[in-house]
């Protein structure tokens, strides 16, 4: 294992001489500067959330040096991204696009393909080209971070605009979209809220998605479709473009919000929950993406790593999680309900009026007083997330691990208790197992609900991570046995999770593959992302 404190020969692509690597770099800085081609030779430093790298993935469930990157180049241009495209095609080096890098969990700024350069789109390209008052719409250059579109938006005033924020803020609004990531306002699905695209094409021509391919339009942020086939949902979560600008919708400030919180003390109160909740998430009674979440991730949301509660190995016993609930002021409870109203005092009234005579069906069930909470306290990050205010105190419950890193696992299913209780299940089983902490959290969409499951593992230890890399491969397995597949997922995994949409002898993959070759002859934009292999690569040892 290279140490961290010398300096590292750079990672050269598979299948190029080092010579004609450096030489092809060297043009590549005639072409946008010196200073923006940066080659991979230093110490890999992980740094923290907020000082990420973008050489490697800060949170690796590999080695180190596996997935890295060999150079990190900066456009400031969609003409420059043009530039580096042809530059890539020209000299058969794959390029991994990232805006802000911070996907952690998911593989942070790493690529998929060793030894690819990284093209570091949020450094430079990091304008907000509008903000529309009156269409409540913005125009989002990569490196626009949740904090950053928030802080414009206060600074000009706009106090009818809000936006929505995932549960952390620092990252690309951009690069969130695009993989898909959510939120929890109304205008949780980001995907869903944002309208129109501009795309570099793995071939290096440049297109304007939906309204902006009408030369002269001003409704390229308010109409999403356009003419003709939607083409947008090809550039999410996949690797067929690089995307240079995105159109996004803003939600009009409802009037007043009001945050709740319930607990509910059993286990097997959750298949009762689920089935309360379905129909008041559906009919929007319940608005926003909510949570219900295990209390063994709201007591590591405290921030206290777990030897701080029990030496011992192997899962944290129930009692030593529950004693630590009951000390603090949320109190012992299993699960937790976090939602928000919206709307002036009486609709907010109207509604949360039905969600306690809902939510208290179940015996024990608690509704919390935030007025007795420290200012701390967890419910009050959900309570800004959920009002679109960009937090960043997700990141506690990392410390549970010393050099703490997570992963996560986030199968879907349909909002029901069979559902929730099958799943629930069987990520316990797997993690006790390998000897993990379960901290589940299901996210409730509209019809159907995220379960996120993070496993937090000390990123020095090869023995817990390798646990939790067997732990993941075996849960996506058998939840794919269940029917029950990934909304998203880390760079390690994708071929795995790729595998599992295998329906007509995996025709949807043929079809992916079909489009990459189609668009990038040369297999040069992200190879392995999302399980597409462009042709060059295919069937030659790649997929893990
Ligand atoms: P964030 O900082 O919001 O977490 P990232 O920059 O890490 O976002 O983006 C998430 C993933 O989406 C990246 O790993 C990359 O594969 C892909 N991606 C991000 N930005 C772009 C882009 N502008 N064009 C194409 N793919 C992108």
């Amino acid at each position: 294992k290279p140490t961290k404190d010398r300096q590292r020969l750079p990672v050269v692509p598979q299948g190029i001489e080092r010579e004609d690597f450096l030489a092809a770099l060297a043009e590549l800085q005639g072409q946008i500067g010196d200073e923006n081609v940066e080659i991979n030779d230093k110490p890999l430093k992980d740094g923290w959330y907020m000082e990420h790298p973008n050489t490697h993935d800060m949170m690796t469930i590999l080695d180190d040096e596996e997935l890295v990157a060999s150079a990190v180049v900066y456009p400031s241009s969609t003409e420059e991204v043009q530039g580096i495209v042809q530059w890539a095609n020209k000299h058969h080096v794959p390029i991994f696009p990232i805006s802000m890098g911070r996907n952690l969990g998911y593989g942070g700024a790493a690529p998929r393909v060793r030894g690819s350069v990284t093209v570091d789109l949020g450094k430079r390209m990091n304008k907000i080209l509008d903000i529309n008052p009156e269409d409540y719409t913005c125009l989002l250059e990569p490196g626009v971070s949740f904090y950053a579109l928030y802080d414009a938006i206060q600074a000009k005033g706009y106090d009818h605009l809000w936006i929505d924020t995932p549960d952390l803020g620092g990252g690309s609004v951009l690069g969130n979209t695009i993989d898909r990531g959510v939120g929890y306002t109304p205008y949780g699905d980001h995907w869903a809220c944002h309208s129109g695209l501009e795309v570099v094409l793995p071939t290096g021509e440049v297109i304007r998605t939906g309204m902006g391919a009408l030369p002269g339009n001003n409704t390229w942020q308010s109409f999403p479709y356009g003419f003709g086939p939607y083409s947008d949902g090809i550039f999410s979560q996949s690797n067929y473009g690089i995307v240079t600008k995105m159109g996004m919708t803003l939600m009009p400030n409802p009037g007043g919000y009001e945050s709740f919180m319930y607990t509910f003390p059993n286990e097997e109160d959750l298949a009762p929950l689920m089935e309360i909740i379905r129909p008041l998430r559906i009919s929007m009674i319940l608005e926003n993406v909510a949570q219900l979440r295990h209390v063994t991730q709201s007591v590591a949301a405290r921030g206290l790593p777990r030897s701080h509660f029990f030496s011992g190995t192997g899962p944290i016993p129930n009692d030593i999680i529950h004693a630590a609930a009951g000390e603090a002021p949320v109190g012992d409870h299993t699960w937790a309900y976090y939602g928000m109203a919206y709307g002036p005092p009486h609709i907010r009234a109207h509604k949360l009026a039905i969600v306690d005579a809902e939510f208290r069906k179940i015996a024990g069930a608690s509704k919390v007083d935030p007025a007795g909470l420290p200012a701390d306290e967890y419910y009050f990050s959900r309570d800004r997330v959920a009002a679109g205010v960009p937090d960043i105190h997700e990141l506690r419950w990392v410390n549970w691990a010393p050099n703490g890193a997570h992963i996560a696992f986030s199968p879907v299913s349909p909002i029901r208790g069979t559902d929730a209780t099958k799943l629930f299940a069987l990520g316990k089983r797997l993690h006790d197992r390998y000897g993990i902490d379960f901290f589940p959290a299901f996210c409730v969409g509209l019809r159907e609900m995220h379960l996120i499951v993070e496993i937090v593992f000390d990123r020095d230890d090869p023995e817990r991570k390798q646990a939790a890399l067997d732990c993941l491969r075996d849960m996506i397995d058998e939840a794919a046995e269940m029917g029950y597949g990934e909304y998203r997922t880390h760079l390690v995994l994708m071929d795995q999770v790729a595998g599992t949409y295998s329906w007509n002898d995996n025709a949807l993959m043929k079809f992916n593959e079909k489009l990459k070759d189609a668009l990038d002859p040369n297999g040069i934009l992200a190879p392995g992302r999302c399980g597409i292999w462009p042709k060059r690569y295919r069937g030659r040892g790649w997929e893990m």
